[in-house]
């Protein structure tokens, strides 16, 4: 009589292995919470933000403020935000903002297809301009870069 064989067990049952759930961005796991958009485990640090400061060190605010996925759920749009078309129209003008949005270290899952978009250029110097990193100014479709902006600013006062 052939004994079956135990099937032998393939999973491992947590040993070494931790299940403390850690931010999906940091990972740590000192003070967590859940992202409200997508269920995820995130630092709960936004006190940690000073009014103002611009400071990018809250990974509860970051996710929130600079991703598509705080987006789309702040808005309130339905389905997934990544094949979204109220988000897209949302950043039509600025398509630029829509991949760095979907891709950016904020997100636990990035944009399949971003789309491509023509880069920002200072209408004065012509050199790219890198939206997400700031420091430019714009004016309805004109952009200056920074050294611009800033040799602008001291025209205007000479
Ligand atoms: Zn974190
Ligand atoms: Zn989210
Ligand atoms: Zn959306
Ligand atoms: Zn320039």
């Amino acid at each position: 009589m052939a004994k079956k064989k135990k099937k032998s067990k393939t999973i491992l049952e947590g040993k070494g292995r931790s299940t403390k759930p850690k931010c999906g961005l940091c990972g740590k796991s000192a003070k967590l919470t859940k992202t409200e958009c997508c269920d995820q485990w995130i630092c709960d640090d936004e006190g940690k933000y000073v009014l103002f400061s611009y400071e990018r060190n809250s990974c509860h605010r970051n996710h929130r403020r600079f991703t598509l996925c705080g987006h789309h759920h702040a808005e309130g749009h339905s389905e997934s935000w990544k094949d979204c078309p109220e988000c897209r129209a949302d950043f039509e003008k600025d398509a630029e903002m829509y991949v760095y949005y979907g891709i950016n270290e904020y997100n636990f899952g990035k944009l399949d297809n971003p789309p491509s978009f023509e880069p920002t250029k200072c209408i004065d110097c012509g050199n790219i301009i890198v939206l997400s990193e700031g420091g430019y100014s714009s004016r309805g479709n004109e952009y200056w870069c920074e050294k611009c902006t800033d040799s602008n600013i001291q025209n205007m006062f000479r």
